[in-house]
């Protein structure tokens, strides 16, 4: 039953510099593509999606996710709720972790460095509620949220390989035009990140060797179905036509560049390269390797801490807004004054109201209650406008589990 964390092979520093430079002299060949230092973010690279801190107000700490231990459980009763889902939610699965082109080594943040990022802070913030939603151990919702991370930006950095096997050998730009008109584009026409989407549930079935708990499977199955525009297509099987939407928008900037019979061949050429198979890419040059795609933990710090700041439901929202109007919540007079009875007839304790913070067993217990998911009650908290059109809901749903269950 041995596995790696995250399924995350060792990591391989030699081959990766060799790559970043490989591109540095492939991209300097290239044809009609701008210098990348004038375009105007030339500084950071960009990524929508991200939100991270600005540098100058304090350290970025990097690690290898090989050799750096494994964060551990916050899992005390008191821990604030951080609601880290309610960005994923909203931004999509980049608010976790992000893929660093080795075109970008260069660049802010992590300088001199290109790979797959985890956010560690996030991370451990969305590790922690599937560990309070499931009831499966923080370590197990940690191994398994890497793996879905992994694979999810895997997939950006094999896509990336492969434009610049094309670009190496047909001497046009094909990756930065690509990323610069997605970037430009609404995230429902974000095809990538539903492919991206569809392995990084892939990667979490059943093998010979290993399986996740189906819990931990179905709650980032949840996440994925209530993600942003094309984040949530991962949910399907039918991928298809999104990677022929994806190859549309790889090959537009060929645009009238020769005719029709060309934009054909290159369009193909693009499709090959948007399968991911961890144990054998056929098309892709031992050179870009998937292994050779480098795995680090990354925060931002100040006076020991982390400077990146939860997305919390406060108390006075939970009691006032979502009990009391997205409920129909009314007090309980058969018992404490600080009970009430929601739309399904289940009986909800009001948080602790001199707290400022929700802590993340209040949080789910009152969700739970509630028959929702952390997804499920942040897509609603964006739909109702923060509780406050289209309520009370309907339809009613029943609790997701007995009065002791995962959350109790
Ligand atoms: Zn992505």
């Amino acid at each position: 039953m041995y596995k790696s964390f995250g399924q995350i092979p060792r990591s391989n520093p030699g081959a990766a510099s060799n790559i970043a430079d490989a591109a540095r002299h492939v991209e300097s060949s290239l044809d009609g593509d701008l210098d990348p230092d004038a375009i105007p973010d030339a500084q950071r690279f960009p990524r929508p999606g991200v939100e991270i801190p600005n540098a100058d107000d304090s350290q970025e700490v990097v690690e290898d996710v090989d050799s750096a231990p494994l964060p551990v459980s916050q899992e005390q009763d008191d821990e604030s709720h951080e609601g880290s889902v309610g960005r994923v939610v909203e931004e999509g699965i980049e608010y976790l972790a992000f893929y660093k082109s080795f075109r970008d080594v260069q660049r802010a943040p992590a300088r001199n460095r290109w790979g797959i990022f985890f956010i560690k802070k996030r991370c451990i913030a969305l590790a922690t509620d599937m560990n309070f939603s499931t009831g499966e151990s923080f370590a197990d919702c940690l191994d398994a949220l890497a793996a879905f991370l992994y694979t999810h930006e895997l997939y950006h950095y094999r896509f990336d390989a492969h434009c610049l096997q094309m670009e190496a050998t047909g001497g046009l730009p094909v990756y930065r035009p690509y990323r610069r008109l997605v970037a430009n584009r609404p995230i429902y026409e974000w095809h990538e990140e539903s492919i991206a989407n569809f392995y990084a549930l892939k990667a979490l079935l059943p093998n010979p060797r290993f399986s996740y708990p189906q819990p931990i499977c179905d709650y980032l199955w949840d996440l994925v179905a209530n993600s942003p525009g094309a984040y949530a297509g991962g949910i399907s099987k039918q991928q298809g036509a999104r990677r022929d939407q994806m190859a549309q928008q790889a090959s537009a900037a060929f645009g009238n560049a020769g005719p029709t019979a060309w934009q054909g061949l290159i369009e193909s050429t693009i499709r090959i390269g948007m399968g991911l198979s961890k144990q054998r890419e056929a098309t892709l040059s031992s050179f870009l390797h998937l292994n050779n795609c480098p795995v680090y933990w990354i925060d931002w710090v100040k006076g020991g801490k982390s400077v990146l700041v939860p997305f919390v439901a406060s108390v006075s929202e939970i009691n006032n807004d979502f009990i009391k109007r997205y409920l129909a919540g009314v007090q309980d007079h058969h018992s404490d004054h600080s009970f009430y009875r929601i739309d399904n007839g289940e009986k909800v304790k009001l948080p602790n109201p001199h707290r400022p913070d929700l802590t993340n067993r209040e949080f789910h217990n009152i969700i739970g209650k509630a028959g929702m998911t952390s997804p499920q009650f942040y897509k609603e908290r964006t739909r109702t406008s923060v509780w406050r059109k289209e309520v009370p809901r309907s339809p009613v749903l029943p609790p997701r589990f007995g009065q002791n269950g995962a959350a109790g």
